[in-house]
């Protein structure tokens, strides 16, 4: 049994994690400034003995006394990170220093929540860990990309310099019930949208490419990378390799949520990556693991979700 940090544990991956972390016995201690996290989230928590939660912004210096830390804090949509993009870029950066100088002090284990956004719009496909990506270091994807950038340069630095013992994971599109239902995200979007009758948004011509893990079989993952031998430190793709067009997408919710949304076309965002694949068999190789859950189960999982949210008001 171990004491467990997870910064941004009140968001949509940190609060599934913690939910994990709980049932395999550990105490818990979540951190989340509640920027895009939620105290619902992670109320169903509340009453078990080993959880604690704790407002805090990790841009700030954190003193407290952990065997490990999961650094997931940091908004993650598009939306919500290019709505104040200098406190995305000071989460990234400077909440990686407060928690690399944290588990520094304690000698604590800690794992970073990275992204396939360090790929920037890849010109190798799959992605693959030795591909050093394509990132446009002025646009408005920027604070993101090169914040998370800086934050695996970060890590790297401190297990070199101070022997720290670091994993980093780079997380491919993830979604599943506790998304941010406002989040702008195309998963959360479709869905909403086909909930409410309203018009499906494709961006673009809907041909660009994502491939989408459920978060079950991404909280596996990073759980088995956190517990995985000392020195193997990533960084590692985690995600489902299977990929489709955003056209596709909006087909299959519409089939699924059924209703009579339209699809409609618009604009493509700035920098907006063509395509999306991560290649996984590192993760294959070094964790034994791959996913399980298929498109068509995870989205039903998660249209019951937001249909929930959606009856009692939360999603208007
Ligand atoms: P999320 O927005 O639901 O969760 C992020 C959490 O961090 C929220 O609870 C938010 O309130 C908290 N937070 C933000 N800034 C903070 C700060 N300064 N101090 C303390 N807490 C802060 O997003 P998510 O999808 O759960 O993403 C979690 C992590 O995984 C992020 O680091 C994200 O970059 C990474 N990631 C997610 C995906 C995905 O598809 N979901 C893909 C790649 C990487
Ligand atoms: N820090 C923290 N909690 C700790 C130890 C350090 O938040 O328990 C922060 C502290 O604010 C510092 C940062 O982590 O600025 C980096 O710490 P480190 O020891 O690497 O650097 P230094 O303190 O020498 O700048
Ligand atoms: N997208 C879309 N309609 C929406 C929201 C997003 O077509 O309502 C597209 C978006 O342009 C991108 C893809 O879906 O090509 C994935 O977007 P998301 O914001 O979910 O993730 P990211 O771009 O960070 O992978």
């Amino acid at each position: 049994m171990k004491r467990i940090l997870v910064t941004g544990g009140a968001g949509f991956l940190g609060s599934h994690l913690c939910g994990r972390l709980l049932r395999d016995g550990h105490d818990v201690l979540c951190v989340d400034n509640f920027f895009t996290g939620a105290r619902r989230n992670v109320a169903h928590l509340g009453k078990h003995p080993g959880f604690e939660l704790m407002r805090h912004d990790v841009t700030f210096p954190l003193y407290v006394e952990v065997d490990r830390i999961f650094n997931l804090a940091c908004p993650a949509s598009p939306v919500h990170y290019q709505h104040d993009p200098v406190q995305t870029t000071k989460t990234s950066v400077h909440g990686a220093i407060n928690m690399l100088g944290l588990a520094k002090r304690l000698k604590a284990r800690i794992l970073q929540a990275s992204t396939s956004e360090v790929y920037g719009d890849p010109e190798v496909h799959p992605q693959t860990e030795g591909y050093w990506g394509k990132v446009n270091p002025i646009g408005i994807r920027s604070c993101y990309d090169e914040g998370k950038r800086c934050a695996e340069t970060l890590f790297f630095d401190y297990h070199r310099q101070h022997d720290l013992d670091i994993k980093v994971v780079r997380i491919f599109n993830t979604y599943g019930p506790r998304m941010h239902p406002n989040d702008g995200r195309v998963v959360s979007n479709f869905i909403v949208q086909a909930l409410n009758g309203e018009d499906i948004t494709i961006y673009g011509d809907g041909s660009q490419t994502r491939s989408f893990c459920y978060v079950d079989d991404l909280i596996e993952v990073m759980v088995r990378m956190m517990n995985s031998e000392r020195g193997f430190t990533g960084p590692v793709n985690i995600g489902n390799p299977v990929e489709h067009t955003m056209l596709e997408l909006a087909e299959k919710v519409l089939m699924l949520v059924g209703g009579r949304s339209r699809l409609v076309y618009q604009p493509l965002p700035a920098d907006d990556p063509r395509q999306r694949q991560p290649d996984i068999r590192l993760a294959r190789d070094q964790l034994g693991w791959q996913p399980k859950v298929g498109l068509e189960d995870g989205l039903k999982e998660t249209i019951s979700y937001f249909r929930h949210l959606l009856q009692i008001g939360v999603a208007a």
